[in-house]
Formats: structure tokens, sequence, C-alpha cells
């Protein structure tokens, strides 16, 4: 790690000092930290303010239990987070994220990314995250029902369409996200626009589903025209097969692109031919089964035991969907071995610093979650102003609106980096751009929090 403005080399390590078992969190302060030494360099008021120590520390961090009873009638019980990490251009936003995996060292480092990403994309949203380690695999309907209500019954009351908005994230989709919707407005008595993601009848924005997805493209795509190419007929790698992946698929699949490669967490399958979408989002959405049964319905195509060997496969733009640190320096190396010109990142933090590093010392096109991935929380900003309004937009409309803000992200991020002399660097550019606009909002509004 090399932060090498030593005001904020300071702050880190004063934070690290006191975040011992958050390395995820860590792992994202540092990678902020380093883009923007030359920001603290230029800008002493921001030290004066105190801007960087304050924007390591969320405004506010909740835990809480969540009781719920199986089918078989046992008490289970699970921890509930939500993050509310900055407040200082609109209200917190950020998904809810369902996993046996998930911390508060997790949650703290999806709330902070979440900050700058929301800041990027223009709309006025603070940064906040949520989740719990519940597991949702295996459970019955019944079981993922009462989960969230019991989830629900808590987080009501630290939540608002003025205060904070969540929305879906790794393992909160449609379904999950109508639960807790159910809930609040059975608790508050209010229909609102309190969560996004939501189903168009109550109140959800048409493209919210494919939004990340197919964000992620139009921003592949801005990167690579600016080097001259495109997305058409280039071969694909893709990981993961829930919602981004999914809909990543669909768009670089309509771009022209041919996707040969998809994953879950057992196991990739490779097709040669190109994947049939249809079939990921018939097992996937539909059925709620495991990768592997592609290769049992598409003749031709070849299941692989195990997730990470899906960097191993040739293409010329691999598209991280899964989940972080998902990509490490050795599989980054593979990649630049075997001629990948571009790596766009779906999910949160998928690339390790060593991968990063990789990306950039081999000139690879190289877009950062934050950036690459904002067309998500773009669209849920999009559909808070749908309810503000009480209107929908159409498909078109929304798309539209999806394809300028992330063609917006890529010049934003693009000027930042070459503002502060790091001309091409997309990371830094994104850290820089998304963070100026909440430092700026911070530094205004004084010292209250
Ligand atoms: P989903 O739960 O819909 O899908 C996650 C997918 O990743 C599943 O197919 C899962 O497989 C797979 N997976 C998990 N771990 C691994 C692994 N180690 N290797 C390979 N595959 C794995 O989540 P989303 O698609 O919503 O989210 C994916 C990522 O995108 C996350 O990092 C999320 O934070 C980020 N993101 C999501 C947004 C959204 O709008 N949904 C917005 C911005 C970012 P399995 O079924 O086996 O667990």
């Amino acid at each position: 790690m090399q932060i090498k403005n030593q005001h904020l080399s300071d702050v880190y390590e004063s934070l690290a000092a006191r975040s011992a078992g958050e390395p995820e969190f860590l792992q994202a302060v540092a990678e902020v930290f380093e883009s923007l030494s030359p920001v603290a360099d230029a800008r002493p008021d921001y030290i004066k303010a105190g801007i960087f120590s304050r924007i390591v520390e969320p405004e506010r961090f909740i835990q809480f239990r969540v009781s719920w009873v199986d089918d078989e009638g046992n008490v289970r019980v699970n921890r509930g987070y939500r993050v509310q990490f900055n407040s200082a251009i609109g209200p917190y936003k950020g998904g809810l994220r369902l996993h046996p995996s998930v911390s508060a060292s997790v949650i703290k480092f999806l709330g902070f990314e979440q900050v700058f990403k929301n800041s990027l994309t223009t709309l006025p949203m603070g940064g906040g995250k949520g989740g719990s380690d519940f597991d949702p695999k295996g459970k019955s309907e019944g079981e993922i029902m009462r989960f969230c209500q019991s989830f629900m019954t808590e987080l009501y009351r630290h939540i608002g369409p003025d205060t904070d908005v969540p929305a879906g994230d790794i393992g909160v989709g449609g379904r999950e996200i109508g639960y807790m919707f159910g809930q609040y407005k059975r608790l508050t008595n209010r229909f609102e626009g309190v969560l996004t993601g939501k189903a168009i009848p109550s109140g959800g924005s048409l493209v919210r589903t494919q939004a990340t997805g197919y964000g992620l493209l139009y921003f592949t795509d801005e990167m690579l025209r600016d080097r001259g190419m495109s997305v058409d007929g280039k071969t694909i790698v893709i990981s993961g097969s829930g919602n981004v992946a999914i809909y990543a698929c669909e768009k670089a699949q309509e771009m022209g692109g041919k996707v040969v490669a998809m994953s879950d967490s057992n196991g990739y399958v490779y097709d040669k031919d190109g994947i049939k979408l249809d079939v990921v989002k018939q097992i996937k959405e539909v059925e709620r089964l495991r990768i592997k049964e592609y290769a049992a319905r598409v003749p031709g195509s070849v299941y692989t035991e195990g997730c990470r060997g899906i960097w191993s496969i040739p293409c010329d733009i691999a598209l991280p969907c899964a989940t972080q640190n998902e990509l490490n320096g050795d599989e980054a190396a593979t990649l630049v071995k075997n001629g990948c010109r571009a790596v766009a990142e779906g999910a949160n933090m998928p690339s390790t610093p060593e991968a990063v590093e990789c990306f950039l010392a081999n000139n690879i096109a190289y877009a950062p979650a934050k950036a690459s991935n904002a067309g998500g929380v773009a669209t849920s900003g999009l559909e808070m102003v749908q309810n503000s309004i009480r209107m929908s937009w159409t498909a078109p409309e929304v798309d539209e609106k999806l394809h300028g803000i992330m063609k917006n992200i890529y010049a934003s991020a693009k000027a930042a980096a070459a503002e502060y002399g790091m001309a091409g660097n997309l990371v830094a550019g994104a850290n820089i751009a998304g963070f100026q606009k909440v430092a700026d909002a911070m530094l205004w509004q004084g010292i209250a929090y």
C-alpha cells in the first residue's frame, strides 16, 4: 500500500489501529486514500476541517438481532446491520446483502464505497449499506418471508424516503424487497418510496432489474471507444450468474459481444458457441438451481468445479460480477498473458489490490466498480424521483437516462484523473471525482457530526 500524503497516511494508521478485524473495510479505505494523496496535497483546507478523518467514520452504525422461526419450529437468530455512512449530499442510499460472509467489516467497506459511487452518479444520494449473515440458500419461501419480516421489524425505525432508502444486493432481489416493503407498510401505515428495486405495480422503476448489468456495458463500451475499440465482436468472460451477471450478459450480447463463460460459487460453465442466456435465466431466476445444470442442458458446453478457474479462459474482456476479492494478482496476470484487453467490475471490489496493480501496469483498460457498476444505484435514484413525483417513466426513458449517467461518470472519472496528472487511471479518477463533491458538501455544512 502506498499512501503518499503524510496526513492521509496518519489518518489511515489511526483507523487501522481502531479497526482490528475489519480487513475489507481497511482495504477499501487504503485504495481510496492512495488515489486522494494529490488532492490532500492540494487542499490544506480539507485537512484543516478534518474531512479525511471524518469521511472514514460512519455517521451511524446499527447492529441488531434478527430472530425468526424455521419450518421445523426452531428459533433461529441472525445478525442484522445498517451502516449510515455519509449524508452530506442526500439521504443514505445503498443495498442490503444477505450472505453468510456478511460482517461489520464487509458492510462498512460496502457503505464507504457507496458514498463515492453515489456521488459519481450526480444524483443527490448519500451512502449506506446493510444486510445480514442469514444464508438464503436452501431456505423455503416461508422462511425467506419470515426472515425478511423480522429484519424489517427492526430496520423500519431507522429508514424513510428522506432518511435512508435501502435496495437489493447479493441475496436480495425483487422477492425479498417485496417482503420487506410489505412489512414496512404494515408497521408504519405508509405507502412510500422507502426501498428501491420494488415491483412495478408497487412503485418500482422499469429497467431497475437490468440497470447494473446494462450500465456496466455502457461504461465498458465508452471506455473501449476511447481506445479505438468496442464491445462488438469481443470474447467475454463473466463471473457470477446473479442479477448483475445476467443483465451484463444480456447487454453484452445485444452489443455484439460473445459471452463464453459464467459461474456461481461452486463452479463455472464454458460454452464456446456463446452462452444461451435464456437457459441461464431459467436455471437461476426461475428454478433457482446451480450453474452446473447449464452443462446438462446445453450440448457442447463444459462445467468445471471450482469458480476461480474461470479467469484462465482466454478472453478480450473480463467482467467480474460475483463478489469481493474474486480475482487475485495471479489470476490477473493469467488474463493479461491470454490477451485480455479490458476488465470492468460489475461486483464491488472484485479485484484484489495486486490484481488492480497488474491491470494498471499492463495498460489494460480497467474500470473500477464504483464507476462501472453505479448504474444500479443511479436507477434506484431514478426510482426515488418517480416515487416523489408520483409518476412513472417508460423503459426507453429510464434506459436513456441510465446511458447518459454512465457516459457522464466515465467522462468525470477521466477528467479528474487527467487534472491530477494520472491520465487514463480511472481508479484514481473515480475516487477523486466522487470524493470532491462529498468533501465540499461536508465543508459547507460545518463540523456538526
Ligand atoms: P446475486 O446474489 O444476484 O448474485 C451473485 C452471484 O455471484 C451468484 O451467482 C453467486 O453464486 C455468485 N458468486 C458468489 N460468490 C462467488 C464466487 N466466489 N465466485 C463465483 N461466483 C460467486 O448478487 P448481485 O448480482 O446482485 O451482486 C453481485 C455483485 O454486484 C456484488 O458484489 C454486489 O455488491 C454488486 N452490485 C450489485 C448491484 C445490484 O444492483 N444488484 C449494484 C452494484 C453492485 P451462488 O448462487 O453460488 O452464491
